[in-house]
C-alpha cells in the first residue's frame, strides 16, 4: 500500500535526513518507528503526507508516484490519511464533538454523517460521555483521544501517529495504546513513531531508524 524506494532527503547544509529507505507497508499492517531523537522518523512521516519532498527516491501511495500529485489535488492525498501529534492541536472554542464533526465537515461529509458517525467514533475512543465538553474541561489523555477520533473521522487509509503518548502519563498512554490495538484489529493501517518499547512491541513490525538509515526491522511474533 505504500512504498519507499530508495528514498534519500538532504537539508541543506549537507544534513542527511534519510538515506536510500526502502520499505513496504501493506494493508492492515501497524508498524513502530523507533530510534533516537534525530534519527529521521518525523521526516519519514512528513513525506508520507508531502509536508516535504525526498530529494531523492519515489515514495508510492497505493501506487501513485505522490510527487507526481499536483499541489492542488495534495488535500486528496491527506484526506486518505489521519495523523496525529504529541502536541494536541484542539480547536479551543469547540466541544469534543465539534472538533470531530468540524473535520468531518472540512473533507466533504454531509450533515447526515456527520450527526451518524461522530458519536461512533467518539465511543470508539472511549468519550461519548465526553462530547460535549471542551478542551480546556478535558485530560490530556481525553483531548489525545478526541485527536484521534478527529484524525480516523474521515476514515483514513492511513492513520499515522508522531509520538502519541510523548506527554501523557502512564494511565492515559495505555488507554491510548489499547485504542491502536482496536484500530489495529479492526484493519486500520497504522504507522507510530515511539521511543516507548513497551508500546512498540505491540506493532507487528518495528522498524529501527538509526542516522537517516534502516538499521533493523524485526518482525514481532509474539502477537
Ligand atoms: P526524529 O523525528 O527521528 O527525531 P527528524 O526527522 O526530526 O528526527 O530529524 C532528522 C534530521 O534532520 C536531524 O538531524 C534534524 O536536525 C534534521 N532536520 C529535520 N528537519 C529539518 C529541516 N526542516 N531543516 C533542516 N534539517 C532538518
Amino acid at each position: 500500500m505504500i512504498k519507499f524506494d530508495h528514498v534519500s532527503k538532504v537539508y541543506p547544509k549537507n544534513i542527511i535526513a534519510l538515506e536510500n529507505i526502502s520499505l513496504e507497508i501493506i494493508q492492515g499492517e501497524f508498524i513502530c518507528l523507533v530510534g533516537r531523537s534525530g534519527a529521521g522518523k518525523s521526516t519519514l512521516l512528513r513525506m508520507i503526507t508531502r509536508e516535504d519532498s525526498p530529494t531523492d527516491g519515489n515514495i508510492y501511495i497505493e501506487d501513485i508516484d505522490i510527487s507526481r500529485i499536483p499541489a492542488k489535488n495534495l488535500s486528496y492525498l491527506r484526506r486518505k490519511i489521519g495523523v496525529v501529534f504529541q502536541d494536541i492541536k484542539l480547536i479551543p472554542s469547540r466541544t469534543a464533538f465539534e472538533n470531530v464533526a468540524y473535520a468531518m465537515e472540512a473533507s466533504g461529509n454531509s450533515i447526515d454523517e456527520i450527526e451518524k458517525d461522530v458519536p461512533l467514533i467518539l465511543d470508539l475512543v472511549g468519550l461519548s460521555e465526553k462530547r460535549d465538553a471542551f478542551p480546556n474541561e478535558l485530560s490530556g489523555g481525553e483531548k489525545q483521544r478526541v485527536a484521534i477520533a478527529r484524525a480516523l473521522a474521515h476514515k483514513p487509509l492511513l492513520f499515522l501517529a508522531d509520538e502519541p503518548t510523548a506527554n501523557l502519563d502512564n494511565q492515559s498512554s495505555e488507554v491510548i495504546m489499547e485504542i491502536f490495538k482496536d484500530l489495529h484489529r479492526e484493519g486500520q493501517t497504522i504507522i507510530m513513531v515511539t521511543h516507548e518499547e513497551q508500546y512498540a512491541r505491540l506493532a507487528e513490525k518495528i522498524i529501527k531508524i538509526d542516522d537517516g538509515k534502516i538499521v533493523s526491522t524485526t518482525k514481532n511474533r509474539s502477537r
